[in-house]
C-alpha cells in the first residue's frame, strides 16, 4: 500500500508532507519523534488526524501509522533538495539547449536502485528528475516509482510530450508528483516546431498538458524565450496559463561542456538582469546527480565531481567544501572589483569563460546599453 503522509526531518526541524500537494505542514520534535518511536499498529494521532484534514481534506480516523505514514530517518549529511539527470537524451533538438550533445547513456537498474538509496541517505525529501526528456527514458517509471516509494517528494522537469501515454498517467495516478515542470518553446505549431525541429511536437505537446490537466497533475510552466519565438511571448504566456502558473526565462547559458555558440539563439530583449549573486545552498543542503551517478554542486558547477556510485554517501561529506572552493572568485573573476556586486555566481561565470561569451552575456565589466 502506498503512504498517504511522509514524516520527515527537514533542515532544523520537521515536516509532514502529503506526496502530491506541494503545502507541508511544520512538526514539532516530540510529535515527529512520537511517529517515528510508534509501533507500525498504533493508531494515527488524533492531533495528526485533525491536521490531516484540515490541511488536505484527508480522512485517517481509524487508520493506523504504518498504514499511513512513511517516516524518514534522521541524515548526517544534511541533504534537502537533489536533482538526478536520469539521461540526456531528449526527442526534440532545440538550438538553445545547455546540455549540448544530448546522449542517450546512463546506468543499469542496479546501479540506479544504489543511486537512489545513497540520494535517500543524504536525507534527500525533494528529488527533481530531469534529463534530457525525462520521460521518454524506459526505464523511467521504475526509477520514478522506487524513488517515490523510499519517501521523496517527486518533481519531474518535462517538455510535457508524452504526459498523455498510458504508462505515465497511470504511474502518476499512483504515485502523484507535487510539481511538473513544464517547458514552453511557443505558443503555435510553426513556431514550436521549429524551435524544437520535430515536426508535430506542438500537437504532442498540447495533447499531453491537456492530458495532465484533465488529471488534475500540478504543473508549473516555464516560457523559455529566444530569438526565434520572442514575437509570441505574450502568447506563450496565455498559453501557460491555461496550464498553471509560468516564469519567463530569457537568459541563454553556454552549453554544460562549454559551448558558447548557443548564445546566438538569446533574445536581446528579453535578456532581464539577474538579481545580486549573495549566495547559495548549491552543494550544502542540495546537490546533483548526473546519469552516471557523478555528484556536483549543481546542474552548472560540475566540475569537481565525486563518484557515488564507489565512493557512496560518504562521498557528500567532500560536497561542501568543493562548493566553498568553487564560489571564490578565482580564474577570469581573480581580483574583481566589482565581484561584490556581481550578478553571476562564480561556477556560472566560469562557463561563459571557458566558452569565450561576450563579457555582455554575463559581466558587469560590460553591459548592454538597454538593459
Ligand atoms: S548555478 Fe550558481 S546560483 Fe545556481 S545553484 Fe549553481 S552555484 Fe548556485
Ligand atoms: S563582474 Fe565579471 S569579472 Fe567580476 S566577478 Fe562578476 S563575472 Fe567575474
Amino acid at each position: 500500500m502506498q503512504h498517504a503522509l511522509i514524516a520527515s526531518p527537514f533542515m532544523d526541524g520537521h515536516l509532514l508532507l502529503r506526496p502530491g500537494q506541494h503545502n507541508g505542514l511544520r512538526l514539532g520534535a516530540a510529535r515527529f519523534k512520537e511517529l517515528a518511536d510508534a509501533h507500525p499498529n498504533t493508531p494515527v494521532p488524533q492531533w495528526a488526524t485533525d491536521a490531516v484534514r484540515q490541511t488536505w481534506g484527508l480522512d485517517l480516523a481509524d487508520r493506523r501509522i504504518g498504514q499511513s505514514i512513511l517516516v524518514r530517518k534522521a541524515s548526517p549529511y544534511g541533504y534537502v533538495r537533489a536533482s538526478y539527470e536520469i539521461n540526456l537524451g531528449c526527442n526534440y533538438d532545440c538550438e538553445f539547449c545547455y546540455l549540448g550533445e544530448k546522449r542517450f547513456e546512463g546506468m543499469s537498474w542496479e546501479q540506479q536502485k544504489q543511486l537512489l538509496g545513497i540520494v535517500a541517505d543524504a536525507g534527500v525529501v525533494y528529488l527533481q528528475i530531469t534529463g534530457g526528456e525525462a520521460l521518454i527514458d524506459r526505464r523511467f517509471p521504475q526509477v520514478y516509482a522506487y524513488a517515490y516509494d523510499l519517501g521523496m517528494m517527486m518533481q519531474v522537469s518535462t517538455n510535457g510530450s508524452r504526459l498523455h501515454s498510458e504508462m505515465i498517467q497511470d504511474l502518476f495516478r499512483g504515485r502523484p508528483p507535487y510539481r511538473l515542470t513544464i517547458s514552453v518553446y511557443g505558443a503555435t505549431e510553426a513556431t514550436y516546431d521549429a524551435i524544437t525541429r520535430r515536426r508535430g511536437s506542438f500537437k504532442r505537446f498540447i495533447r499531453g498538458l491537456d492530458a495532465a490537466r484533465e488529471a488534475g497533475l500540478p504543473m508549473r510552466m516555464n516560457v523559455v524565450v529566444a530569438k526565434e519565438n520572442q514575437h509570441e511571448v505574450a502568447e506563450m504566456e496565455a498559453l501557460a496559463e491555461k496550464y498553471g502558473p509560468h516564469n519567463v526565462y530569457g537568459n541563454m547559458s553556454p552549453t554544460i561542456g562549454g559551448d558558447g555558440s548557443v548564445l546566438a539563439t538569446q533574445s536581446i530583449r528579453y535578456e532581464k538582469a539577474r538579481r545580486v549573486f549573495k549566495g547559495c545552498n548549491a552543494g550544502h543542503t542540495f546537490f546533483h546527480a548526473d546519469p552516471f551517478g557523478q555528484a556536483s554542486i549543481c546542474k552548472i558547477g560540475r566540475d569537481p565531481q565525486i563518484d557515488l556510485m564507489t565512493e557512496g554517501v560518504e562521498g557528500l561529506r567532500r560536497l561542501g567544501g568543493i562548493a566553498d572552493s568553487l564560489m571564490l572568485r578565482t580564474g577570469g573573476c581573480s581580483g574583481c572589483a566589482l565581484s561584490g556586486t556581481c550578478r553571476t555566481c562564480r561556477p556560472l561565470a566560469k562557463l561563459y569563460q571557458e566558452a569565450k561569451a561576450p563579457l555582455v552575456s554575463y559581466c558587469q565589466h560590460e553591459e548592454r546599453n538597454n538593459a
